[in-house]
């Protein structure tokens, strides 16, 4: 029962080093968030240690009295806070929740339509060396050139034309929201399932500040632990009892083994805290602050060198910026901004002229900074920084102190 600090310095530094990381820099990639104090002693508890394959009241193992009712929680509250009738919350992750719907729905050698990674996609709906490129003969969309919007036109023609047994939508890079019912329609047109990965944008959704999918898809899988802001994780959800069961049986046995209970008690804590306002206003800023965030990167002197806003704004927590014209790759910019104290990731735009590993873009997100307590006035000041730190002249010191300053404004963690 010695302490972790006691027992493995080593690890203990580490996280102690992760926790002043976090602390002390400003954390924009789209895709992570900050969790409560109450999630992360759900996720660290003695829970971790309990098997529990099966299903609320139908497990292979005895003593899951208690794990039971962790579980029927999690899976009440994730059913209320959708609109779902039906909800699976084992899926270890967001990947290992795609990969389960697709086993539910589909046999190996099946046709999937998914936005290309190039494009915004994941690479669960048809990255080449993923499970879901592997397995299933992939038709990918993509966006417009003009746009940068998802061209509905060319996925229907390309369901027409392939005849998918499912179409997936959803998008890991992607500014702007999507049509799930001209979705729907087109997936019945061609009688195939519509699946869609609301991963990046749930907590919006939940927040009712983003359309809902549910009403449309026939499986909507999604991340518990981005804009959602719980434990790492992914759920399930479908309206469609005969789904429901296949659903249930891909996840378990199909997929996985022992179901992560601890985890599982993140997600139903973090589900309680979704359906509260302070949630919704959360959601609000984290909008209000890409919005300010794609406002001030359309500055004239930003503009001047080459950096310009992805579909010229946003609808959600991200902005993707698009340096193609600019002297700077998605690299250097990362670095500089990580310089500066401010976390973000580069990211390909589409038909970008740079290879992967360096690309011509940044993803930004807003999520985390509105966690931490962001406004208006503070995302304008982030806004500012980021749009200085990408001009040549940059004060790269000067900058760094103005992170600090927000920093402080805002402490993280600072019960831990
Ligand atoms: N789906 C989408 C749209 C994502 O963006 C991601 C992660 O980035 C995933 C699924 C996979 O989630 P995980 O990293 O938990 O496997």
């Amino acid at each position: 029962n010695t302490s972790l600090a006691e027992f493995d310095p080593e690890v203990a530094q580490a996280v102690a080093a992760e926790l002043g990381r976090q602390r002390s820099t400003l954390e924009m990639i789209a895709s992570e968030n900050f969790t409560p104090v109450s999630v992360l002693q759900a996720q660290g508890s003695v829970l971790t240690n309990k098997y529990a394959e099966g299903y609320p009241g139908r497990r292979y193992y005895g003593g899951c009295e208690h794990v039971d009712v962790v579980e029927r929680l999690a899976i009440a509250r994730v059913k209320e806070l959708f609109g779902a009738g039906f909800a699976n919350v084992q899926p270890h992750s967001g990947a290992q929740a795609n990969a389960a719907a697709m086993f539910a729905l589909l046999k190996p050698g099946d046709t999937i339509l998914g936005l290309s990674l190039a494009h915004g996609g994941h690479l669960t709906h048809g990255m080449k060396i993923n499970f879901s490129g592997k397995l299933y003969n992939v038709v990918p969309y993509h966006v417009g050139d003009s746009d940068g919007v998802v061209d509905m036109a060319e996925v229907e023609a390309l369901a027409l034309e392939h005849r998918p047994k499912l179409i997936v939508a959803g998008w890991s890079a992607y500014p702007r929201q999507l049509d799930f019912a001209g979705f729907r329609r087109i997936a019945d047109a061609v009688d195939a399932y519509l699946m869609v990965d609301m991963a990046h944008f749930a907590g919006l959704v939940a927040a009712g500040l983003h359309p809902s999918p549910v009403p449309h898809a026939h499986v909507v899988t999604t991340t518990t632990h981005k804009t959602l802001g719980g434990p790492r994780g992914g759920v399930i959800l479908s309206n469609d009892a005969d789904i429901a069961k296949k659903i249930n049986s891909a996840v378990f046995p199909g997929q996985q083994g022992g179901p992560l209970e601890h985890v599982i008690a993140g997600k139903a804590v973090a589900f309680k805290h979704a359906a509260s306002p302070e949630f919704a206003d959360r959601q609000r800023r984290t909008l209000e602050g890409a919005r300010i965030l794609a406002d001030r990167l359309a500055r004239e002197d930003v503009a001047a060198v080459g950096v310009k806003v992805l579909t010229g704004g946003t609808d959600v927590h991200l902005v993707l910026v698009d340096l193609v014209d600019s002297e700077l790759d998605g690299q250097q910019a990362e670095d500089r901004l990580h310089e500066v104290g401010i976390t973000v990731n580069r990211n390909a735009v589409p038909n970008d002229p740079r290879p992967p590993m360096v690309t011509s873009g940044l993803r930004i997100g807003t999520p985390a900074l509105a966690t931490r307590g962001f406004g208006a006035d503070d995302f304008a000041e982030v806004a500012d920084i980021i749009a200085n730190a990408l001009l040549p002249t940059a004060d790269l010191d000067g900058l760094r102190g103005r992170v600090e300053v927000l920093a402080a404004k805002f402490p993280l963690y600072s019960t831990l």
